[in-house]
């Protein structure tokens, strides 16, 4: 049996799952949270039961020490199912990494090399690659990163327009993320449509906290909404997306924001959270529903975003075969589709409002009529089964 143990390791959490890849079954997940915290929760799931404890996790090495013991008291043991490889998460690979990589000191040297690029989750991740490697030593580890499916942009998608010498000396480029997922529903829709992935045209929009949208031709990401870092493109959560740079000038100069402060509003206190005062999407629909016109504003501001990008990546793409929502709120939030998709039968884009509308699970579901020439599909993300499949294709496992 092949397993694969996939690990997320974020600035204050661990995430980990343990596949069996004969059948790609989860075996068990668990989280730990609130790292470096005074008290810390551990999560540890098994196919029939969840497990719940409360204790303090110091730093990362203290968090592994937890997944063990979660594995331990709870199963299944480690002994009997050893991990063959270990898939290590890694947010920023920028032109370095284009593809999973097999764990070395060298690379972790690099993945360290990149961490001014993505300060809180390169140092997070290296953090976790240092503690995995330490506790599985003699199992290799594989670092998969979600920049490498946008390494196929093109300079004209993925430059910015600003004096090339600075870019280039500060690695100023966009490199996307959400590839993983990206590159996971794109292959499950040609899969769903029986078409190879290389003939379609597909738009993702992967929207959920995070949010993205791909422009996927040929099976190869031409453009992505995120940036240099994922704070670019899309309304989100808690992020603005695009802005007028000189908002930041203005805040600056006029009301003494240091860079920090400007950080944290842009990343934290802003997108659907500063629009609405919160950043679930279920709380904002039932809201505009209730007739709340700051909920209502909120909504327009992000629908208008995601057709922005939608129209922009059909023209690039010269028309579209597919449209995929995935993620939370693509997966869940049909005012949201609906909205979305509103009026553009023009292009070719119809949804079936009634299939829209069905609640979904775990299927592939079409949303768009038979007469869409663009069919519409909400595809479940699994980035986690993606790592776990790329990090044993990169061992020579199958
Ligand atoms: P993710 O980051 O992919 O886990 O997505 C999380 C977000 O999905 C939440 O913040 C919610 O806004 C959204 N979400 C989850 N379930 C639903 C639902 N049933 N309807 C609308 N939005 C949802």
């Amino acid at each position: 049996m092949s397993v694969v143990l996939v690990v997320n390791s974020g600035s204050s959490s661990l995430k980990y799952q343990l596949i069996d890849m004969s059948d790609e079954t989860k075996l068990a997940s668990g989280k730990v949270e609130r790292i470096g915290e005074s008290m810390g929760i551990v999560t540890h799931r098994t196919a029939d039961d969840r497990h719940e404890t409360e204790t303090p996790v110091a730093d990362h090495d203290a968090a592994f020490e937890q997944m063990l013991r979660g594995f331990a008291e709870y199963g299944p043991s480690l002994d009997e199912v050893p991990p063959a490889v270990v898939g290590h998460r890694i947010v920023q690979g920028a032109r370095r990494f284009f593809g999973p990589t097999l764990i070395d000191d060298r690379v972790e040297t690099d993945i360290e090399e990149l961490i001014p690029l993505a300060p809180l989750h390169n140092a997070a991740n290296l953090a976790g690659i240092r503690s995995a490697r330490r506790l599985f030593a003699d199992t290799p580890h594989v670092a998969v990163f979600d920049t490498a499916f946008h390494t196929t942009m093109p300079d004209a998608t993925s430059l910015y327009a600003i004096d090339r010498e600075v870019a280039d000396k500060y690695r100023i480029r966009k490199y996307g993320a959400h590839g993983t997922s990206h590159k996971y529903v794109a292959e499950q829709a040609a899969a769903y449509l029986g078409q190879p992935l290389t003939e379609l045209r597909i738009v993702v929009l992967h929207i959920g906290n995070g949010a993205s949208a791909c422009a996927v031709e040929g099976g190869k990401s031409v453009d992505t909404s995120m940036g240099m870092t994922p704070l670019e493109g899309l309304v989100m959560g808690t992020r603005s997306g695009n802005i007028d740079p000189a908002v930041l000038f203005h805040l600056h100069r006029k009301a003494g924001y240091t860079v920090d402060e400007l950080d944290t509003l842009l990343n934290r206190r802003s997108g659907l959270l500063g629009l609405t005062g919160t950043n679930d999407m279920r709380d904002i629909v039932a809201r505009v529903e209730a007739g709340d016109e700051r909920a209502r504003v909120g909504l327009d501001v992000y629908v208008q975003r995601l057709r922005h990008y939608l129209g922009a990546y059909l023209v690039q793409l010269g028309g579209g075969d597919v449209i995929v929502w995935t993620a939370g709120v693509g997966e869940n939030s049909a005012e949201v589709r609906r909205r979305t998709c509103e009026r553009l039968e023009w292009l070719g884009v119809e949804l079936n409002l009634e299939k829209n509308a069905a609640a979904g699970g775990d299927e592939i579901r079409e949303i768009s009529t038979a007469r869409s020439r663009v069919r519409v599909l909400v595809i479940p993300t699994n980035e986690e089964l993606e790592i776990a499949r790329q990090a044993l294709a990169t061992v020579g496992g199958e």
